[in-house]
């Protein structure tokens, strides 16, 4: 068993969770570093929830191991929760509780509860002050990440946080992310959207039948990641014109252009500004592709 080094805050070591019908982790290896956001990526059954329940005590796996704070998830689960918030993907509230009594009564449960700093999180979220039956989805979705972050957990576990809910809500949770990060947190959050977890993570392990497929530090992807950019000239465009590393034609029509560039920007404009261009639209990075090419698997959400 390979020895938890000091900066890791999680880790699982070969970790298995067999249900009758299927594997739902198969070997799973992944260790969360302190101080990091680590995105959780997969398919719809790829062993996400799985991994965090295990993470929390709420499912013991049937082989191999995990570990948070140097404590057994399963046997010292208590250790494990008191410094862990967790917004699960069904999140379930009261609902006849508003959002501060329901902070109230699982605070009762944690020494480190900060009733004022719940107070405050509900106010710069603007959720009402009504009972969570009458709350939106998007509003008992703030209550949940609320409720996870109110007593300042080490370790922040998000299951699929943003899914459902329209841009601006999903900029605040990702905001909310950020802060904790910056506050000292590990945070560790599942999606299906690398382009969402991309915003906020510095990492993303993309899990794919129980084991991670793929790892990779957002930044690397970033760099190695195509751009799609589209040309208009005023005259048909030669090889000569678009010679650049990095560039690859995928459609040339004449004076108008479709290629991908990976490299940097400021060697494609230089090259471009020499062109006679009457139309330039550059994309946003592929980083599904970069991952792709990297791993022959992308973080996509299907399979
Ligand atoms: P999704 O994105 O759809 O939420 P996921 O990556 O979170 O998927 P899990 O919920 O971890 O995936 O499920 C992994 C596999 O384990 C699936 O095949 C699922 O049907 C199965 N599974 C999960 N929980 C149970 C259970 N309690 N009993 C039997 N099978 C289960």
């Amino acid at each position: 068993m390979t020895a938890m080094a000091a900066e890791d805050v999680a880790r699982f070591e070969g970790t298995w969770k067999r249900y009758p019908s299927v594997a739902a982790l198969a070997g799973l290896d992944l260790a969360v570093r302190r101080g990091e956001v680590l995105g959780l990526l997969g398919p719809n059954g790829a062993g996400k929830t799985t991994s965090l329940r295990v993470l929390l005590g709420l499912v013991r796996a049937t082989a191999g191991r995990v570990v948070a704070f140097g404590f057994d998830c399963w046997s010292q689960s208590i250790e494990v929760r008191e410094r862990t918030g967790y917004l699960p993907g069904d999140l379930r509230l009261w609902p006849e509780l508003r959002p501060l009594e329901t902070a109230d009564l699982l605070g009762r449960f944690h020494a480190d509860y900060d009733r004022p700093y719940a107070r405050s999180l509900l106010a710069e979220m603007s959720v009402p002050d009504r009972a969570a039956r009458e709350l939106s989805r998007g509003n008992r979705q703030k209550v949940g990440l609320v409720l996870a972050l109110c007593h300042r957990p080490e370790l922040l576990v998000l299951d699929e946080p943003g899914s459902g809910l329209d841009p601006d809500m999903h900029e605040i949770i990702l905001e909310h992310v950020r802060q904790a990060c910056h506050g000292g947190a590990t945070v560790l959050l599942s999606s299906h959207d690398l382009s969402e977890v991309s915003r906020v993570a510095d990492r993303v392990a993309v899990i794919r039948s129980g084991r991670i497929a793929a790892l990779e530090d957002v930044e690397a992807l970033r760099r190695r990641a195509p751009r799609r950019v589209e040309l208009r000239a005023s005259r048909p465009l030669t090889a000569e014109d678009l010679r650049l590393d990095g560039v690859t034609v995928e459609h040339a029509d004449g004076a108008r252009v479709l290629l991908t560039y990976s490299g940097r920007p400021a060697e494609l404009l230089a090259r471009l500004s020499r062109l006679p261009l009457e139309d330039v639209r550059i994309g946003e990075l592929d980083l599904e592709e970069a991952l792709r090419q990297l791993y022959g698997t992308g973080g996509e959400a299907r399979s």
